[in-house]
This record gives structure tokens, C-alpha cells and sequence, in this order.
């Protein structure tokens, strides 16, 4: 026995497995949203030793649909509304079934000129699509920790006179302490790539936030102030486009112009809510980004681009590559000094082709088509903001700037302990429900529920069923 499935055998599953995605895609009701497995359930109905014969790829894709797909918690579905919504989409599937066909590793131009320059054009029109003037440099990666964690590395390494890269950080007792300055609402990514780079988490300084969940600008002159007393170095500070509990938006201009003034280099973490500058109208949430040192914004959360996609920009990606180029024999090629080897620009050396799918999105929407799909999502959450405020024991916990909503139910003459036992309840009981999916934070130590919208197949009526169970479900708990 020798080669691959035959051709046959490709056309006849492959078929069967894109008719699957049509109906999935389709008639998602017909999942629960959350998955109803237990702990072990999955596992349990799935044979301990792998098979020493191959099985025909038919009864694979049959134990896919009975056994794999109960397990899974379906974050294409319309009504997922918890955490960040995202959403795959035909180009984007489409594209990841060609990518994995190629099977490129996109480290060094020579093994695939395509795929770096494509994803030198890709990130080029997502840049121009971010409004983000000429000059920026653009890399994809798996997530924005990722793209984060680089961000960080490559701050360090804009202070060479610590010759972290050839020497470390252990044991040099003249080296001071380096300081990473981040919001208290700033996503736990910032601190785990504080974590890698050998930082240290009590060196991430959590600044404090104004009433609307945004790092106060005075605060964290202070904290870097603070620090340059006590002899500690300030390298860099992450502000957020979008946090995760709240979309709140730090006030980018005035923190550029103190990391400016401190020589800190300002990160921008625009994971989410940074794509929605892709709307003319929200193009402001990106002011003073073009003082900043580097962005990430995630395609595949709120650009319908099938997970793994986060683009991160740089405006001296030199410095990137001189923290992690290292380039032994076997990669050396003869045109390195003309072309981008994205291998320079990070940890891994194979990368994922994800410039294929990123073109192919843009260019199958368009980018008013893009810009119409999430100004409707915006629309949508404004929507449930109003219903949410327009009715009676309910209220807003937080702005909704772009398409997520922070919101509880509290009734009258509840405490606030009440208030969190009955949303912790109504949470659980509209998941269970299956009809729809919604996750929760803590604001002002308060459990909130958040409702975010952002699945390119959301339509009114889902966002109407979420409130509506929600409301079943509150009535049910008081
Ligand atoms: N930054 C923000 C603001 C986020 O909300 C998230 C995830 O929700 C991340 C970073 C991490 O994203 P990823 O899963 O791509 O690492």
C-alpha cells in the first residue's frame, strides 16, 4: 500500500463534506448553540487505540456528524453572542480548503513567492482599508497574542544598549528592571507575553481606568514617573481599541504623545474592535494610531475570516527582525537581501498561508461590502441597547461603542448580591437553552452579561430571540 486516497475518492467525500457545510451553514437551528457534552462525553465514545487499517473516509465522516459535531460549541452559529462573536464565510472557507490543498509554509520568499506577496499586498489593502497611512509593514499570525507577544519583543529590542538578544536577562544585575504599562482592562495577552519574554508579571503595570473603562492618560504618566525613580525602564505600553470586557477605547492620542515624550513604544491592541475602522464613519477609533509603534487587529474576529488570521503592523519592522532573525545554513537563499523572509519577523519558521484567504475575502465583499456588514452589526447592538434601556428592570452596564453590549437585570429593591446570583442564573438558563449563546464579565465587581454581535449570517431576528430568552428566563429567576 503506498499514496494518498484516490481521486475518486476526493471528488465523492469532498463532495459529501461541502454538502454537509451548505446544510450546515444553512440551518444552523438545528444545533445547540452551546454544546450540551459533559466532561468526558467526547472521549468516551471514541476508540482509546487509533486503527491499524485504514476505514473508508465515508464512515469518518459520519462518526464527524455523530460523534465529533455533538461536542462542538458552534461559534458560526448566528446567535453566539458570547465573548467576541466571529464568524467564518464562503471565500473564507473556500480558501482554507485551497490552503490546505498547497500546503505552503510561508517562511522564505523562494518557498512560495506567492504567499509572501500576497501577503505583502493582503496586509498593504487591510492597512489602506484601516485607514493607516503609507510606510506601515505587515505580518499575519496565528492570534494577537501572538502578535502582541512580537510587539513586545520587538520594544525590548529597540533598546539594543541591553543586548537582551545575544546576552538574556539572567543573571546581569546592571541590567534594570523592564516596565510594560497596559490598562486594568487590558486583555490577558499583554501579560503572557510579558510572561514569554521573561518580563515578569508583576513588571506589567495595570493603569487605572476612567468611569468608562479607558487607561487614564495622567495615570500612566504617573506610573512612568513613578518608575523612573525607582531606576526601572520603561519599554512599552499597550493601548486598547476594543477591551474585552467593555469595546471601551484607551484615548490613543494622548498616550502616544507620552510614550513619545518617555521613548516608550505604544502598542496598539485592536484586536477586535480595530477592523471596525474599516467602516468610514468609525474610521476615528484609529486616531493617533499613526503615532503608535505597532498594531494588531484580528481579521478572524470581526472580518469573517476563518480562524487563525491576526495582522500585525509595524512601523520599524527592522527592529522585529533584528530580535528574531537567525538564519542557519540550510535557509540561506540568494536573493534574501532583495526580498521579506516573514520567517525574519518571529518565533516560527513554517507559517500558515493565511494571505490566500484574507485576498480572497476582501476581494469577494469588497470592502462597502465589509463596511455594510459590520455597520449592521453596530446597528443591531444599538438596537438591543434601546431595548435593554427602554424597559424596566434592565439596565446598561457600560457605552457601546461599536457592537457589544454590557447589560444585567436588576429588578427593584434587589442588592446587588441578588443581582449577580439572578444574572449568573438567567446566563446559564438562555445557554442551556440552546437557541442562543451569551458569556458574562465583572464590572465594578459586578457580574455583567455582555451580548456581542458580530457573525456575518446575525440577523435581526436572532439579536430579538436572544432578548426575548433572556426576558423568559429573567421572569422564570425573580
Ligand atoms: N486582545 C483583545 C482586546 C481581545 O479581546 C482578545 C481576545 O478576545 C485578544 C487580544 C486575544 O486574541 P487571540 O485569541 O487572537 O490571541
Amino acid at each position: 500500500m503506498s499514496g494518498d486516497l484516490s481521486r475518486d475518492e476526493l471528488i465523492e467525500q469532498g463532495r459529501a463534506a461541502l454538502d454537509w457545510i451548505a446544510s450546515y451553514l444553512e440551518r444552523p437551528q438545528e444545533y445547540p448553540v452551546l454544546s450540551r457534552s459533559r466532561p468526558g462525553d467526547i472521549r468516551a465514545a471514541l476508540p482509546a487505540s487509533p486503527p491499524a487499517e485504514g476505514e473508508p473516509l465515508a464512515d469518518v465522516l459520519r462518526d464527524f456528524e455523530r460523534t465529533i459535531v455533538p461536542g462542538i460549541t458552534h461559534w458560526n452559529h448566528p446567535a453566539f453572542f458570547g465573548y467576541f462573536a466571529t464568524s467564518s464565510s464562503v471565500p473564507g472557507i473556500i480558501a482554507e480548503m485551497l490552503t490546505a490543498t498547497l500546503d505552503v509554509k510561508a517562511m522564505l520568499w523562494k518557498t512560495s513567492p506567492a504567499a509572501t506577496e500576497l501577503e505583502q499586498v493582503a496586509t498593504d489593502w487591510l492597512r489602506q482599508m484601516l485607514g493607516l497611512g503609507e510606510g506601515w509593514f505587515g505580518i499575519t499570525t496565528d492570534t494577537a497574542s501572538m502578535s502582541t507577544m512580537l510587539a513586545l519583543a520587538a520594544a525590548r529590542e529597540a533598546r539594543p544598549e541591553l543586548a537582551i538578544r545575544e546576552r538574556g536577562m539572567a543573571g546581569r544585575p546592571e541590567l534594570p528592571v523592564l516596565r510594560v504599562y497596559t490598562s486594568s482592562h487590558a486583555h490577558s495577552s499583554i501579560e503572557k507575553g510579558a510572561l514569554a519574554l521573561g518580563i515578569g508579571l508583576e513588571n506589567v503595570v495595570k493603569v487605572d481606568v476612567d468611569a468608562e473603562f479607558r487607561m487614564r492618560p495622567d495615570a500612566l504618566a504617573a506610573a512612568i514617573a513613578r518608575d523612573r525613580v525607582a531606576g526601572r525602564l520603561p519599554i512599552a505600553c499597550v493601548a486598547t481599541v476594543g477591551t474585552t470586557s467593555t469595546s471601551s477605547i484607551d484615548p490613543v492620542p494622548a498616550i502616544a504623545e507620552i510614550c513619545r515624550r518617555e521613548q516608550v513604544w505604544l502598542h496598539v491592541d485592536g484586536a477586535y474592535g480595530g477592523t471596525i475602522a474599516i467602516v468610514p464613519e468609525f474610521r476615528y477609533v484609529l486616531d493617533g494610531v499613526s503615532d503608535a509603534d505597532s498594531l494588531v487587529v484580528n481579521p478572524h474576529k470581526w472580518m469573517f475570516t476563518p480562524f487563525d488570521c491576526s495582522a500585525l503592523f509595524l512601523k520599524r519592522p527592522e527592529v522585529l527582525k533584528r530580535a528574531f532573525s537567525l538564519v542557519p545554513e540550510y535557509l540561506v537563499t540568494r536573493e534574501q537581501d532583495e526580498v521579506v523572509n516573514y520567517m525574519d519577523y518571529g518565533v516560527q519558521l513554517g507559517r500558515r498561508f493565511r494571505a490566500l484567504k484574507l485576498w480572497m475575502i476582501i476581494r469577494a465583499f469588497g470592502t462597502d461590502g465589509l463596511a455594510d456588514r459590520m455597520r449592521e452589526h453596530v446597528r443591531l447592538a444599538r438596537e438591543f441597547a434601546d431595548w435593554v434601556r427602554a424597559t424596566s428592570d434592565w439596565e446598561l452596564m457600560a457605552p457601546v461603542p461599536f457592537s457589544l453590549v454590557c447589560f444585567r437585570y436588576a429588578p427593584p429593591n434587589t442588592s446587588d448580591a441578588d443581582r449577580d446570583r439572578l444574572n449568573e442564573e438567567i446566563m446559564h438558563a438562555v445557554n442551556e437553552g440552546g437557541d442562543v449563546f451569551l458569556s458574562h464579565t465583572k464590572l465594578h465587581d459586578r457580574f455583567t452579561l455582555r451580548l456581542a454581535i458580530g457573525n456575518i449570517r446575525t440577523e435581526e431576528r436572532h439579536v430579538a430571540l436572544a432578548w426575548a430568552k433572556l426576558r423568559e428566563a429573567a421572569a422564570r429567576a425573580a
